[in-house]
């Protein structure tokens, strides 16, 4: 099969969705690649790494996506890339469809198959191309967090391990999944005093198991939360409810209970955040204060380490891209229920029920 990559021009996107060993992976089995000139730079690839595992360089996105029978992506195209794409071109990338009725007629007017890393699912329902970004999130919302407690920064002027004879920070974690495992991980390693609260018992139960000592687990209900705030110093926010907007565990009437220059970092902004105050930033402008506490709302963290991202996220992809061009989209779904259930949008028709519902489609 011919593979395209195209470099991502969406606003401030800097991941690539192959890397040169992917596409030696791709070679090994017999397909071609084409990389866009300058594809990989943003994450510290040349196109000269590229040359060397195999790939074949184009000079415009033009070019790639007419000669690819399959384009691998990271971001939903955007409005100039929807004349690119031609009727049969397999998409393979984010889409998140239910966000962008625009995007959706596009992509049904395009008569392209566009399966979704973000809705291929494993049997036990876990998203595995989503669990690397929530993965690099989590982490970075502790070294985020770190940054702007900071007093230069408008933080507390408090160092999260503390020193020998003074204690270190405390951390609330709300939401013990991904990126609240990590979180907690990374601030524990760090020597703060962590406290995860999450609903479900079952999952306190194992982070309870796996923890470091300095990992405390607390039921999820607003009377604990009230109490911790009170003497937290770093809050990270990780509650996810699967499709549905993120609960406001932290009221606006909770930040007079906490010490001035608190810092909240919501990672679940994406989902419209779970702290009241919260809105939305940008890596430009990440942070604004609300009642002395310092907010943290960054809707897409992982794009501030490309690097580390671009690796996270095709470790994941590459072995379902493998099965995708070695037995094409229908023989590789037919097979794999996992890469199904990533099927959205296949040559004019919606296949997926979340995105037929969000648009009224039929399915
Ligand atoms: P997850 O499903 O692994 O974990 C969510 C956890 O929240 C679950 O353990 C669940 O039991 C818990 N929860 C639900 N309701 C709760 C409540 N009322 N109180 C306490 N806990 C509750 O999800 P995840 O992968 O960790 O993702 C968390 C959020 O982070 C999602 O909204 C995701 O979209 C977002 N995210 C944001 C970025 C970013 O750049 N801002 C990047 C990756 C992920």
């Amino acid at each position: 099969m011919i593979i395209g990559v195209p470099k991502e021009i969406k606003n401030n996107e800097n991941r690539v969705a192959l890397t040169p060993a992917g596409v030696a992976e791709f070679k090994k089995s017999g397909h071609d690649v084409y990389v866009q000139a300058t594809a990989g730079l943003g994450s510290g690839i040349t196109d000269a790494e590229y040359v060397h595992a195999g790939a074949t360089i184009l000079p415009t996105i033009e070019d790639v996506y007419e000669i690819a029978e399959m384009i691998v992506k990271v971001k939903e195209p955007i409005a100039s890339e929807y004349a690119l794409i031609k009727p049969n071109q397999l998409l393979f990338t984010y889409f998140h469809f239910a966000s962008s009725q625009e995007l959706t007629h596009a992509m049904l007017e395009s008569g392209a198959i566009c399966l979704a890393y973000e809705t291929v699912e494993k049997t036990d329902r876990s998203l595995p191309l989503l669990v690397p970004m929530s993965e690099v999130a989590g982490r970075m919302a502790v070294q985020e967090g770190a940054k702007y407690l900071e007093k230069p920064m408008g933080g507390r002027g408090i160092l999260l391990g503390g020193v020998a004879g003074v204690k270190p920070a405390n951390v609330l974690v709300l939401g013990g999944g991904i990126v609240g495992t990590q979180s907690a991980k990374m601030a524990a390693g760090l020597g703060a005093n962590v406290t995860i609260v999450d609903i479900s018992l079952p999952r306190l139960r194992y982070l309870e198991d796996i923890m470091p000592a300095n990992v405390d687990t607390v039921i999820s209900n607003e009377y604990n939360i009230r109490q911790l705030v009170q003497t937290t110093d770093l809050i990270i926010g990780g509650v996810l409810i699967p499709g549905a907007k993120a609960p406001s565990l932290i009221t606006r009437d909770m930040l007079s209970l906490m010490r001035p220059g608190t810092v909240m970092v919501d990672v679940a902004i994406d989902q419209g955040g779970c702290f009241e105050t919260s809105h939305a930033t940008t890596h430009e402008n990440p942070t604004f204060v609300v009642e002395g506490i310092v907010h943290y709302c960054v809707a897409n963290m992982p794009g501030a380490v490309p690097y580390t991202s671009t690796l996270a996220l095709t470790n994941a992809t590459l072995p379902y891209a493998i099965q995708l061009a070695n037995k094409g989209w229908k023989k590789a779904c037919r097979e794999n229920e996992e890469l199904k259930k990533g099927l959205n949008v296949v040559q004019g028709k919606t296949v997926y029920k979340g995105v037929a519902d969000a648009w009224e489609l039929p399915l």
